[in-house]
Protein backbone atom coordinates (compact mmCIF):
# COMPACT_ATOMS: atom_id res chain seq x y z
CA UNK A 1 0.00 0.00 0.00
CA UNK A 2 2.86 2.34 1.05
CA UNK A 3 4.90 1.27 -1.74
CA UNK A 4 1.92 2.04 -4.17
CA UNK A 5 1.33 5.28 -2.98
CA UNK A 6 5.24 6.19 -3.15
CA UNK A 7 4.84 4.89 -6.59
CA UNK A 8 2.13 7.14 -7.45
CA UNK A 9 3.77 10.16 -5.69
CA UNK A 10 6.82 9.39 -7.65
CA UNK A 11 4.98 9.85 -10.71
CA UNK A 12 3.26 12.68 -9.73
CA UNK A 13 6.53 14.71 -8.95
CA UNK A 14 8.34 13.44 -12.44
CA UNK A 15 5.18 14.03 -14.28
CA UNK A 16 6.26 13.62 -17.77
CA UNK A 17 8.51 10.38 -17.61
CA UNK A 18 9.01 9.45 -20.68
CA UNK A 19 9.64 6.24 -22.17
CA UNK A 20 12.98 4.33 -21.91
CA UNK A 21 14.08 4.99 -25.36
CA UNK A 22 13.27 8.44 -24.91
CA UNK A 23 14.97 9.47 -21.35
CA UNK A 24 17.96 7.45 -22.61
CA UNK A 25 18.18 9.76 -25.99
CA UNK A 26 17.65 12.85 -23.56
CA UNK A 27 20.56 12.10 -21.62
CA UNK A 28 22.98 11.72 -24.26
CA UNK A 29 21.17 15.14 -25.89
CA UNK A 30 22.04 16.72 -22.57
CA UNK A 31 25.72 15.26 -23.29
CA UNK A 32 25.70 16.27 -26.45
CA UNK A 33 24.99 19.70 -25.86
CA UNK A 34 27.11 20.09 -22.80
CA UNK A 35 30.26 18.67 -24.92
CA UNK A 36 28.73 22.49 -27.04
CA UNK A 37 28.73 24.21 -24.07
CA UNK A 38 25.15 24.83 -24.24
CA UNK A 39 22.83 23.23 -21.61
CA UNK A 40 19.23 21.08 -22.03
CA UNK A 41 17.55 23.12 -19.77
CA UNK A 42 14.37 21.61 -17.37
CA UNK A 43 12.38 23.35 -19.73
CA UNK A 44 14.55 22.14 -23.08
CA UNK A 45 14.44 18.42 -21.94
CA UNK A 46 11.24 18.51 -21.41
CA UNK A 47 9.90 19.27 -24.90
CA UNK A 48 12.32 17.49 -26.62
CA UNK A 49 11.11 14.49 -24.48
CA UNK A 50 7.30 15.33 -26.05
CA UNK A 51 8.67 15.58 -29.56
CA UNK A 52 10.19 12.34 -29.26
CA UNK A 53 7.86 10.41 -27.05
CA UNK A 54 5.43 11.47 -30.16
CA UNK A 55 5.33 9.06 -32.88
CA UNK A 56 3.65 12.16 -35.06
CA UNK A 57 4.98 15.64 -35.60
CA UNK A 58 4.13 17.68 -32.75
CA UNK A 59 2.51 21.02 -33.14
CA UNK A 60 3.84 23.79 -30.56
CA UNK A 61 0.06 24.34 -29.38
CA UNK A 62 -0.02 20.48 -28.96
CA UNK A 63 3.12 20.83 -26.70
CA UNK A 64 1.40 23.16 -24.83
CA UNK A 65 -1.87 21.10 -24.19
CA UNK A 66 0.80 18.13 -23.35
CA UNK A 67 2.81 20.84 -21.17
CA UNK A 68 -0.08 21.45 -18.97
CA UNK A 69 -1.59 17.70 -18.95
CA UNK A 70 1.54 16.75 -17.00
CA UNK A 71 1.35 19.44 -14.43
CA UNK A 72 4.15 21.19 -16.14
CA UNK A 73 2.37 24.83 -18.31
CA UNK A 74 4.43 27.05 -19.57
CA UNK A 75 4.05 30.22 -21.33
CA UNK A 76 4.04 29.64 -25.53
CA UNK A 77 7.27 31.97 -25.65
CA UNK A 78 8.99 30.09 -23.47
CA UNK A 79 8.00 26.93 -25.36
CA UNK A 80 8.65 28.59 -28.68
CA UNK A 81 12.10 29.69 -27.31
CA UNK A 82 12.69 25.85 -26.65
CA UNK A 83 11.69 24.29 -29.74
CA UNK A 84 14.28 27.75 -31.62
CA UNK A 85 16.93 26.37 -29.54
CA UNK A 86 16.31 22.30 -30.13
CA UNK A 87 16.14 23.07 -34.32
CA UNK A 88 19.03 25.20 -34.14
CA UNK A 89 21.10 22.88 -32.29
CA UNK A 90 19.80 19.89 -35.04
CA UNK A 91 17.80 17.82 -31.97
CA UNK A 92 14.95 18.58 -33.84
CA UNK A 93 13.52 20.04 -37.32
CA UNK A 94 10.81 21.70 -38.03
CA UNK A 95 8.33 20.53 -40.68
CA UNK A 96 6.95 23.61 -42.33
CA UNK A 97 4.29 21.70 -44.37
CA UNK A 98 2.45 20.88 -40.92
CA UNK A 99 4.09 23.78 -39.13
CA UNK A 100 5.45 20.70 -36.21
CA UNK A 101 8.64 19.78 -35.00
CA UNK A 102 10.11 16.04 -35.49
CA UNK A 103 13.14 14.79 -33.45
CA UNK A 104 15.90 14.44 -35.99
CA UNK A 105 17.16 10.83 -36.91
CA UNK A 106 20.64 11.69 -36.45
CA UNK A 107 20.22 13.80 -33.53
CA UNK A 108 23.37 12.43 -31.72
CA UNK A 109 25.61 11.64 -34.01
CA UNK A 110 28.40 13.93 -33.73
CA UNK A 111 29.59 13.17 -37.45
CA UNK A 112 26.38 14.42 -38.94
CA UNK A 113 26.25 17.55 -36.97
CA UNK A 114 30.06 18.53 -36.41
CA UNK A 115 31.60 17.14 -38.64
CA UNK A 116 33.18 19.98 -40.78
CA UNK A 117 33.58 19.78 -44.46
CA UNK A 118 35.81 17.16 -45.00
CA UNK A 119 35.14 16.66 -48.68
CA UNK A 120 32.99 13.80 -48.11
CA UNK A 121 30.16 15.47 -50.34
CA UNK A 122 30.98 13.79 -53.70
CA UNK A 123 28.65 11.50 -53.43
CA UNK A 124 30.33 8.03 -52.22
CA UNK A 125 27.20 7.48 -49.99
CA UNK A 126 28.83 7.02 -46.61
CA UNK A 127 27.98 10.20 -45.19
CA UNK A 128 24.47 11.34 -44.21
CA UNK A 129 24.51 14.25 -46.14
CA UNK A 130 23.21 15.82 -43.22
CA UNK A 131 26.36 17.73 -42.17
CA UNK A 132 26.92 21.35 -41.56
CA UNK A 133 29.37 21.81 -44.32
CA UNK A 134 28.22 22.37 -47.79
CA UNK A 135 24.93 21.97 -49.05
CA UNK A 136 22.96 21.38 -46.15
CA UNK A 137 20.15 18.94 -47.43
CA UNK A 138 17.21 17.03 -45.53
CA UNK A 139 14.33 15.78 -47.16
CA UNK A 140 11.24 14.38 -45.03
CA UNK A 141 9.09 11.93 -46.36
CA UNK A 142 5.51 13.06 -44.63
CA UNK A 143 2.58 10.11 -45.04
CA UNK A 144 -0.78 12.03 -45.58
CA UNK A 145 -2.55 9.15 -44.17
CA UNK A 146 -0.63 8.45 -40.66
CA UNK A 147 1.23 11.84 -40.33
CA UNK A 148 3.95 9.81 -39.17
CA UNK A 149 7.66 11.80 -40.98
CA UNK A 150 10.17 9.66 -42.50
CA UNK A 151 13.20 11.94 -42.54
CA UNK A 152 16.17 10.99 -45.13
CA UNK A 153 19.26 12.64 -46.51
CA UNK A 154 20.17 11.25 -49.71
CA UNK A 155 23.31 12.66 -50.85
CA UNK A 156 22.12 11.84 -54.66
CA UNK A 157 19.28 14.47 -54.38
CA UNK A 158 21.68 16.77 -52.43
CA UNK A 159 23.98 16.64 -55.54
CA UNK A 160 21.12 16.91 -57.96
CA UNK A 161 20.58 20.48 -55.94
CA UNK A 162 23.87 21.54 -56.07
CA UNK A 163 24.46 21.34 -59.56
CA UNK A 164 20.99 22.28 -61.13
CA UNK A 165 21.47 25.10 -58.66
CA UNK A 166 24.89 25.51 -60.34
CA UNK A 167 24.04 25.72 -63.52
CA UNK A 168 21.81 28.75 -62.59
CA UNK A 169 24.86 30.56 -60.80
CA UNK A 170 23.36 30.17 -57.55
CA UNK A 171 24.95 29.14 -54.64
CA UNK A 172 22.91 27.00 -52.91
CA UNK A 173 23.20 26.96 -48.88
CA UNK A 174 20.26 24.70 -47.09
CA UNK A 175 17.35 22.62 -49.27
CA UNK A 176 14.80 20.85 -46.77
CA UNK A 177 12.75 19.05 -49.14
CA UNK A 178 9.16 17.95 -47.92
CA UNK A 179 7.42 14.57 -49.87
CA UNK A 180 4.27 14.20 -49.44
CA UNK A 181 2.55 10.78 -50.16
CA UNK A 182 1.72 6.87 -48.32
CA UNK A 183 3.81 5.07 -46.48
CA UNK A 184 4.99 1.72 -47.12
CA UNK A 185 2.31 0.71 -43.63
CA UNK A 186 -0.17 2.88 -44.99
CA UNK A 187 -0.12 1.49 -48.58
CA UNK A 188 -0.31 -2.33 -47.31
CA UNK A 189 -3.44 -1.51 -45.06
CA UNK A 190 -5.19 -0.23 -47.92
CA UNK A 191 -3.56 -2.97 -50.24
CA UNK A 192 -5.30 -5.42 -47.37
CA UNK A 193 -8.23 -3.79 -47.03
CA UNK A 194 -8.89 -3.42 -50.53
CA UNK A 195 -8.34 -7.05 -50.85
CA UNK A 196 -10.38 -8.07 -48.20
CA UNK A 197 -13.41 -6.01 -49.52
CA UNK A 198 -12.57 -8.18 -53.21
CA UNK A 199 -13.05 -11.89 -50.92
CA UNK A 200 -16.17 -10.58 -49.33
ZN1 LIG B 1 18.07 15.55 -39.02
ZN1 LIG C 1 1.35 6.20 -43.18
Amino acid sequence: MAARLAVMLDRGMSAAAFSPDTERLLDQAAAFCERRSLRLTDQRRQVLGLILDNPRPSGAYDLLDRLREVGRPAAPPTVYRALEFLTAQGLVHRIERLSAFVGCSHMLDDAAHDAAGTGTGTGTGTGTGHAHHGLHATQFLICTACRRVVEMADSRIRVAIDAAASAEGFKPMAATVEVEGICADCAADAASAQSLAGVS
